[in-house]
């Protein structure tokens, strides 16, 4: 689960990382108001709050002199939709500002947090060319990306901190702020089971200030539930909506830009079924695992959730029937079609318990479906209907 910048930048300052003043807008008249609570005079940032970086460059942060320019970027920005090279074609509705203070850059650096799963460790990411996209940067000058790996016992060492600030190009007053940065962005990434963290930039103040004046934080869904806190900043306007809904009822749910819709048991013959549609020149419109304990109820939801995408034009249906029975699918799914009819393909393979009980329902439910026996066949059947 991703936050705002404004709510990673609240976790920041909890955690001891100072960021620029800045209050959340919804409308005009808030952008107005925290702007002046924030100081008299300009300059300011108007920035819209988007689950996407690269909101810059698509003209979604804005460095503003006068109250009136505060007033006429909100108006611009507020409802109306980002497209950054973050967010595909679709873009992202901007319902939210963050009103910040405009800070004057003497320096820009990077840093992020995250789990390196090889090493089995989490580690931090720093480097001297902040404000830029890292992914450029790690392509074209690694020799620039610096990792530090933190032992979970001893947590960050002060002499780790201050290897890399000088690596990094800072003086020995950064390096000292550097130091407590580092703790505070560890601390919180373990503290409330972060999967990451991003500051892109760190920057210095020209008053020798460090600051966090960009923030990412992504949360680790899994742990969610210890976080009641963190897991209420949850914003369903910046997610997929059928992931929203997926989320609401308890399936596991990742929207694709594919026509073919899978609803599949097990997480691991989902990706194997994904990946077949693909071999096979078709696909996916989602990846969905509704779970070995579901009922029938939970496979209609599933399955009119798939047919609730416009994208989709065929659905292949991949169960292998062990705690979930065959016989349970198939009354699911046409419960689903009774209520919300069908004119798309459906092909299905079923497998295991009471496959043939499951089968026969189909059969006699006098929809359209073509049964398969394996997977192969049934991705293939899948793909060719998918292409009329
Ligand atoms: P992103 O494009 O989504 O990563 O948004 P950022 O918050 O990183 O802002 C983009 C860029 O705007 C930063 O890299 C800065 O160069 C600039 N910027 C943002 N806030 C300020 C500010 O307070 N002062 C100045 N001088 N520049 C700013
Ligand atoms: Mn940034």
């Amino acid at each position: 689960m991703n936050l705002h910048e404004y709510q990673a930048k609240e976790l920041l300052h909890q955690f001891g990382v100072a960021v620029p003043a800045g209050i959340k807008a919804t409308s005009q008249q808030e952008a107005i108001e925290a702007a002046k609570e924030i100081r008299h005079d300009g300059p300011w940032v108007v920035k819209a709050q988007v689950h996407a970086g690269g909101r810059g460059k698509a003209g979604g942060v804005k460095f503003v002199r006068t109250i009136q320019d505060v007033e006429a970027q909100a108006g611009r920005l507020l409802g109306s939709t980002l497209h950054t090279h973050q967010t595909g074609p679709e873009g992202v509705k901007v319902h939210a500002l963050l009103i910040q203070d405009g800070v004057d850059i003497a320096k820009e650096y990077y840093l992020s947090c995250l789990v390196d799963r090889s090493k089995k460790r989490i580690i931090l990411i720093g480097s001297s060319e902040g404000g830029m996209d890292i992914e450029e940067v790690a392509a074209k000058t690694p020799e620039k990306i610096l990792t530090l790996v933190v032992d979970p016992i001893a947590g960050v060492q002060p002499y780790q901190a201050r290897d890399m600030g000088f690596k990094m190009g800072m003086g020995k007053k950064e390096v000292d702020q550097f130091a407590k940065v580092l703790n505070g962005v560890y601390n919180l990434f373990v503290q409330k089971d972060c999967s990451m963290v991003e500051i892109n930039p760190l920057i210095v103040t020209t008053d020798g200030q460090l600051m966090a004046l960009d923030a990412k934080v992504s949360l680790d869904d899994n742990a969610l539930y210890r976080h009641k806190d963190t897991a209420e900043l949850r914003d369903p306007t910046q997610e997929d909506e059928r992931e929203h809904i997926a989320h609401e009822i308890g399936l596991n749910y990742v929207a694709l830009d594919g026509n073919i819709g899978c609803m599949v048991n097990g997480a691991g013959l989902a990706m194997a079924t994904m990946d077949v549609c693909q071999l096979h020149g078709g696909e996916p419109a989602n990846f969905l695992d509704v779970g070995g304990g579901a009922t029938a109820d939970r496979v209609a939801r599933a399955f009119k959730l798939i047919l609730s995408s416009s994208k989709v034009k065929a659905i292949l249906v991949n169960i292998f029937g062990g705690i979930v029975r065959c016989d349970t699918i198939a009354e699911g799914i046409i419960n689903a079609v009774k209520e919300v009819g069908l004119t798309l393909p459906v092909v299905v393979r079923l497998q295991g318990t009471n496959v043939e009980a499951g089968r026969e329902m189909l059969a006699k439910s006098g929809m359209n479906i073509q049964a398969a026996d394996d997977l192969t066949t049934a991705a293939k059947l899948a793909v060719a209907a998918a292409a009329k």
